[in-house]
């Protein structure tokens, strides 16, 4: 496929322009940047990338005005005219070494991903493996998922049916800061395999892993109108919403960021996504592998500083087993190591400054209100970067702020409770929806559990493994979203339907048609009587 000009980010990337701070210079001044720091250059404007865990200066990324989001959405529709005609094989082909050239260059992106999110190196990788495996399953399935499929035509024994899939033109995926490539590749890869463009609109936290997204996509020879980024803030973000020149949006962020850009898309009637907030709860029963309990419920809880929208939030431990679950949990903890990257600890910075501010007011709110802090409970200050200790509380009720509002933060809530009903109540008590987990050996039991528990996916005696697990479709209830994505739900959401009929005898008219009779009707009213009757 030929290239086309645009003048769009993607250009830059190509030219080396964007994000490249000369050589990493300290950010002064204690705590580092917090919100945006805007750099206006002539016209335009750019914001400063600030690596969360040492506060070194990365790059500044351009914030993309109304101008540029046009003129990459007009760049997006070329690209989308020839890439739609492309067979599904020939799609596939293209996702596929996109696939090989990330996995070749995987160095390269988990460098990106540890810098800009203050990770874990293993944290990275987690997200680069999860994205392969997403990717492969698209490219092997998508074929097959997106071609013709034959329908039942019921009592119509002399017609034909069948579903065709096409794709809707040109998709904005607009993605959070916590996973900035898994949750921009997700998306990405299922509206590419369906024939759309893409127009990515990363977080204003992470525009350097999109940029290396781009670059990585562009060295495996997708085109490049056909995936572009647009680096910027919110603003940005609203004016892909609500450009006439996306046909559809796939969202994954804030609970508020959502509601905003749902009603935006139900005004204009435009498809959405979108992947919420979470505030999972983790039942666990007093026949529990309480070993393998705990071990989950702290690497679910804190990994990644707990900057997951599944993380296990609000644990709830039958009261014959609480105290043991609080000895066990405190003695694991205290062998899980928080650093920097070259440290190898299990624990890295927090990502986005603010969040730290957010989960400090929810643990001293929960303090004052006389919650016990089992540990943690503070930044940590040995490092100049955005570090919280990974913390445990109890004590507490579930009205209290911290177990209501969504932390996103390296804290894990524990408390009792008596009966399955009382537990299956508490899990509920939140507006969320998104995740859940459940822990006995009764396998009755923990699908009795699992059917009353509202939330979009749940485990059982696990963590996560909903998430990695390309064939089953992944999304929330309630406050959590709307739609899904992954496995054959996800991919076929970012393609129209058309329910096609055939006519197979070529009769000169069908019985029913004009002119009715009192024979016709009869007909009718026999033959309904026959087979529904
Ligand atoms: P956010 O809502 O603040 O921002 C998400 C994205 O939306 C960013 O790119 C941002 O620039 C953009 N944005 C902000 N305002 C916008 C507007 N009015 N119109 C269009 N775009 C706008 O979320 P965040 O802080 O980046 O991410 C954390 C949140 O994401 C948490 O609530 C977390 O639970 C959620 N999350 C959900 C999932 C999921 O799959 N359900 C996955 C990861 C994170």
């Amino acid at each position: 496929m030929a290239k086309v000009q645009t003048r769009s980010i993607s250009r830059s990337i190509q030219n080396g322009r964007l994000g490249s701070a000369n050589g990493l210079r300290k950010r002064p001044g204690p705590g580092g940047q917090v919100g945006l720091k805007i750099i206006q250059k002539g016209k335009k404007k750019f914001f400063e990338k600030v690596n969360p865990a040492t506060l070194d200066i990365l790059g500044v990324y351009p914030l993309c005005e109304a101008a540029e989001v046009d003129h990459a959405l007009d760049a997006a529709r070329h690209g989308f005219e020839r890439w739609s005609k492309l067979s599904l094989r020939e799609r596939s082909k293209h996702l596929k070494r996109f696939r090989k050239q990330l996995v070749k260059d995987m160095n390269e992106i988990v460098d990106t991903i540890c810098q800009e999110c203050g990770k874990t190196e293993m944290d990275a990788m987690i997200e680069v493996m999860v994205v392969c495996e997403h990717m492969k399953y698209v490219e092997q399935k998508g074929p097959h998922f997106l071609r013709d499929e034959k329908r039942s035509t019921g009592i119509f024994v002399i017609k034909g049916a069948y579903v065709s899939f096409h794709p809707k033109g040109v998709v904005g995926v607009i993605s959070p800061w916590n996973y900035p490539l898994v949750l921009s590749m997700g998306p990405i890869t299922q509206a590419l395999m369906a024939g759309n463009s893409v127009v990515l609109k990363p977080s204003e936290v992470t525009p350097k892993t999109s940029m290396k997204i781009a670059e990585i996509a562009y060295r495996a020879g997708i085109p490049q109108d056909v995936l572009q980024v647009i680096t910027g803030d919110g603003s940005t973000g609203a004016l892909l919403v609500e450009s006439p020149k996306t046909d559809m949006i796939c969202f994954t962020g804030s609970t508020a960021t959502g509601r905003k850009i749902g009603e935006v898309c139900g005004r204009l009637l435009k498809p959405v996504i979108l992947e919420l907030g979470g505030k999972a709860p983790m039942l666990v029963f007093d026949d529990a592998n309480l070993k393998r309990a705990v071990s989950g419920a702290l690497w679910g809880g804190l990994s990644n500083s707990g900057q997951t929208c599944i993380t296990i939030d609000r644990v709830f431990v039958h009261e014959s087993i609480f105290d043991k679950f609080i000895e066990l949990a405190t003695v694991e903890l205290a062998h899980i190591r928080q650093g920097l990257r070259h440290e190898m600890p299990s624990i890295g910075s927090m990502t986005f400054p603010r969040q730290i501010e957010i989960v400090g007011d929810q643990v001293t709110d929960a303090i004052q209100r006389g919650a016990r802090i089992i540990s943690g409970g503070k930044k940590n200050t040995s490092y100049a970067g955005h570090f919280y200790e990974p913390t445990i509380v109890t004590n507490h009720t579930p009205d209290f702020r911290i177990m209501r509002e969504e932390t996103f933060g390296p804290v894990i809530n524990v408390l009792p409770f008596r009966t399955e009903e009382e537990a299956v109540k508490l899990a509920n008590d939140t507006v969320y929806g998104l995740n859940a987990y459940v822990w006995t050996r009764d396998k009755k039991r923990a699908k009795r559990v699992a059917r009353q528990i509202r939330s979009g996916n749940l485990n059982i005696n696990d963590v996560y493994v909903n998430y990695f697990m390309s064939d089953l479709p992944f999304g929330g209830v309630k406050s959590s979203g709307i739609g899904r994505v992954y496995a054959i739900e996800g991919l076929r959401a970012f393609a129209d339907q058309q329910s096609v009929c055939y006519d197979r005898l070529g009769l000169n008219k069908d019985p029913y048609w004009f002119p009715y009779t009192p024979a016709k009707q009869g007909l009718i009213y026999r033959a309904t009587k026959l087979l529904f009757g």
